[in-house]
């Protein structure tokens, strides 16, 4: 990796104020000055230091984000808001991206990260990790819903979803609302709504409480992220 390119990515800032670190002779690669941001380092390997500090080099960065409504899962939009658009500065120079989409109107658990083999793992049908939501439904969720998500039900376009656990946390008669939690196998495109439009009702309310192993910090304000603990990092090995 280019010098330049290392500095910035630890958080030197920009590659121009990389080069005012290179032109003041405030780098070191190995104990040898260096005053060319296009020399080539091993990241891993070599020694870099700046102004006698040792710079530590991250290659992966593995982010919790409470995700909020009204922003995209996506790393750029024209239009829209989105995930990353919620990080600091700082935090963008790895490249993270989301593991997965939440619905703009959906909000909860989003890991941010640039480790592909991880996010794959995570994604991959084949893995079928399990994802548990808790939702607001319009109308009374009753032994039936819960009988047809146990046997798996068929969304729009005929796709037959494995068993998911169903379970009703409270019910209100007067605002004929139903909070409950699922936890489903797939990641079908709007797949939860789309399976309680299956036994005809509608989500008006949709948060993701877990990923695998990994839960939604109760502690994390809507909007805002923290990277991962040690814990969390050995629980998704
Ligand atoms: N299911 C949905 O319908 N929307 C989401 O954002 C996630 C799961």
């Amino acid at each position: 990796m280019r010098l330049d390119k290392f500095l910035a990515h630890t958080g030197y800032g920009t590659r121009k104020t990389v080069k005012e670190l290179l032109k003041s002779k405030q780098v070191e690669v190995n104990g040898k000055l260096a005053k060319d941001g296009k020399v080539h380092i091993e990241p891993e390997s070599d020694q870099v230091q700046v102004a006698g500090e040792k710079v530590h080099y991250q290659e992966f960065i593995y982010l919790m984000l409470h995700k909020p409504q009204g922003v995209i899962s996506a790393t750029e939009d024209k239009l829209h808001k989105t995930v990353i658009d919620l990080l600091h500065s700082q935090d963008r120079l790895l490249d993270p991206f989301p593991v997965g989409r939440l619905d703009k109107d959906t909000e909860g658990l989003l890991l941010l990260t640039n480790d592909g083999v991880l996010a794959h793992n995570l994604l991959s049908p084949k893995k079928e990790v399990d994802k548990c939501y808790e939702a607001v439904i319009q109308g009374i969720v009753d032994k039936k819903d819960i009988q047809a998500f146990d046997e798996g039900v068929t969304l729009d376009d005929g796709f037959v979803c494995r068993s998911a656990a169903l379970t009703v946390l409270s019910t209100n008669a007067e605002s004929q609302t139903s909070t409950i939690q699922v936890v489903i196998h797939e990641g079908k495109f709007h797949q939860v709504k789309r399976m309680f439009e299956a036994v005809d009702k509608k989500v008006t309310y949709l948060k993701r409480l877990s990923m695998g192993p990994l839960t939604l910090d109760k502690d994390l304000k809507i909007g805002h992220y923290r990277p991962l603990t040690e814990a969390e990092m050995k629980v998704m090995e």
